[in-house]
């Protein structure tokens, strides 16, 4: 149990760090450790493609625009020279990927397709029908296996381990056994994805997007970043919240309210239906405050989807997958009728703050993907941003953690690490059950939708906010595991994720309390203006040892465009 690197997470970041790794130097012993089963990670679940200025649709893109569209749809808070590393790295990690055998969709040329996407002024975003993530995903880990890439699967990571300076490893849980371990590595990368399990039940995230990696490093006294950003993606189905891709309203479906009216032409005149997330998911909430949207019996309310006008020939061809979850979840077929959907909690831009070259404050230790804020989304992620996101800073942080590893010894201590671990795993255990977690989880969503939703405001963040810490110390004296078993034990795992969500929704909360401005994705309905002047920074927190955080201010990285008013 003893690596060089040691990547904790197997989706598109985890996977695109370890074939860099590998393909750096393949003398040196790299693995990866995952909590599911590789192509189970939610990267799998990502529908509407990927973006890169390759200009094989509209011959006028260019990385520089793909740069500007990022840092204007960031509503400013993204770091520029970030973004523009990104954005020209784009071109160049698609052919990577072409080469690899990723199977994008092709026009008639032979060239690779691009669909046009929200807040994008080009065609920019390529894809694979419906199934961007899911074919990446399944490539990725094809050729970690060709490359010899080591995989702990159905381990769960429990903490970072560390000696103040270095990182030691990582203790985690055999999930097939139930024993703890430390795994030793001169360096470690955090790709453990993002974290909007917190709004349970109104999110499109897999359920173990649980923000496991960035609740360690908090509880590791290190920062995160951004935290009060989460993105609400406009169409979730109504009843799931399962996603319904941008590549719908890419294609050319319309947002229709209960009067049959193209509602985005009052908020986004140019864009309509294409504007960014944040500016469509408000434009939805603000139709059905106002009684302009529909209601079943249920009580959910919702607006329309329309993609009847796009034929079944098109639908069938480039939407498939969205067809068959539309079918199976709502029992609306799209070819025939309007597809009923509401915003959905979808992405975190906030996360374990890193530098450009991927980076902790800890030395040894980096994180990459959904789970890392660089920041390149700042205060609001395009579509098709963050699978280009994980891969390029994926890379570099597999390259980065090469170099480290080359270059210095193993850290030694955290023999007594398991031990505590495995006390606290057994408290779980011994401990009586009053309430259950299935009822404590749904209670989470309920506050974080209700209080700190699309819309917000301090009232009602406080009155979240002092919900929250009461869920948290009833969670903390009534819930245990309930199947004693060791083997396979889910219930374990689940209680686990759910202390790190609690963890996360704690400092989320936080960090909302604190910014006295409307930004990208976070709106209040109290300050509903963005105040570059006192609030264009970046939120940069940590834990003390008495649980308290520390609040810190970071510089944005504006030395390319100045901040200007966005208007789509
Ligand atoms: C439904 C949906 C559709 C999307 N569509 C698009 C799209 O079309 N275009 C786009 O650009 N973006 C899209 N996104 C966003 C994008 O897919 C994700 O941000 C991205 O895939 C995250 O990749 P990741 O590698 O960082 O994390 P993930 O793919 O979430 O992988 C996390 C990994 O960490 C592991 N892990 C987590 N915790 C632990 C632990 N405690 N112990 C061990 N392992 C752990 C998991 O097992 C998993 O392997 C979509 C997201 C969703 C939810």
């Amino acid at each position: 149990m003893k690596f060089d690197v040691l990547i904790v997470g197997a989706g598109g970041a985890g996977l695109y760090s370890a074939l860099s790794a590998v393909q750096e130097n393949p003398d040196l012993k790299i693995a990866v450790l995952s909590k599911v089963y590789p192509t189970r990670s939610h990267t799998g679940a990502a529908q509407g493609g990927i973006n890169a200025a390759l200009a094989n649709v509209d011959p006028t893109d260019n990385e520089e625009a793909h740069t500007f569209d990022t840092i204007k749809g960031s509503d400013y808070l993204a770091d520029q020279q970030a973004v523009r590393f990104m954005c020209y790295e784009a071109p160049r990690i698609i052919r990577e990927m072409e080469h690899m055998g990723v199977p994008f969709s092709r026009l008639n040329n032979g060239k690779i397709a691009q669909r046009p996407f929200g807040g994008a002024s080009k065609d920019r975003t390529c894809y694979s029908a419906d199934k961007m993530g899911h074919v990446m995903l399944h490539t990725l880990y094809e050729q970690a296996i060709r490359y010899g890439v080591n995989f702990l699967n159905e381990w769960f990571m429990l903490n970072i381990v560390h000696n103040g300076e270095q990182v030691i490893g990582v203790t985690a849980l055999n999930i097939a056994t139930g024993e703890v371990k430390l795994i030793r590595a001169k360096a470690v990368i955090l790709a453990t994805g993002g974290h909007s399990r917190i709004y349970w039940g109104y999110t499109s995230n897999a359920l173990g997007c649980t923000g496991d990696g960035t609740a360690a490093v908090l509880r590791a006294g290190l920062p995160v970043k951004d935290m009060e950003f989460l993105q609400f993606h406009p169409t979730g189905l109504r009843k799931s919240a399962i996603l319904v891709t941008e590549g719908a309203r890419g294609e050319g479906g319309y947002l229709l309210n209960n009067r049959g009216e193209r509602f985005m032409a009052k908020y986004a005149p140019s864009k309509m239906e294409l504007a960014p997330r944040d500016l469509v998911s408000r434009s939805i909430m603000t139709e059905i405050r106002e009684g302009r949207g529909f209601k079943d019996e249920e009580g959910r309310e919702y607006v329309h989807l329309d993609l009847t006008h796009l034929g079944a020939e098109k639908i069938k061809e480039r939407l498939p997958q969205i067809r068959e979850l539309t079918i199976d979840f709502e029992g609306v077929d799209p070819i025939k009728e309007p597809i009923p959907i509401k915003p959905t909690a979808h992405y975190a831009m906030g996360g374990i703050d890193t530098n450009l070259r991927c980076e902790t404050p800890l030395k040894g230790l980096y994180a990459a993907g959904e789970a890392q804020c660089v920041s390149v989304h700042g205060a609001n992620r395009l579509g098709g941003n963050s699978l280009l996101d994980i891969v390029v800073f994926g890379k570099v942080a597999g390259k980065e953690a090469v170099r480290f590893a080359e270059t210095n010894q193993f850290a030694s201590g955290g023999e007594g690490k398991v031990a505590d671990d495995e006390k606290f795993i057994q408290t779980l255990f011994d401990r009586k059950g009053t309430e259950t977690l299935g009822d404590l989880r749904n209670e989470l969503g309920e506050i974080m939708f209700r209080h700190f939703g699309v819309f917000k405001n301090g009232a009602e963040m406080e009155e979240g906010y002092r919900k929250l810490k009461n869920l948290i110390e009833r969670a903390h004296r009534n819930l245990a595991v309930e199947d004693k078993s060791k083997v396979f034990n889910t219930d374990l795992v689940s209680l686990l994720e759910f202390y790190n969500l609690l963890e996360i929704a704690d400092v989320l909360a936080y960090a909302s309390l604190q910014r006295k401005e409307s930004r990208g994705s976070f709106t209040r309905t109290d300050y509903p203006k963005r105040d570059d002047e006192n609030f264009l920074y970046h939120s940069v927190i940590s834990k003390r040892e008495d649980g308290s955080y520390d609040y810190q201010k970071g510089e944005v990285d504006i030395s390319l465009y100045e901040p200007a008013e966005r208007k789509y």
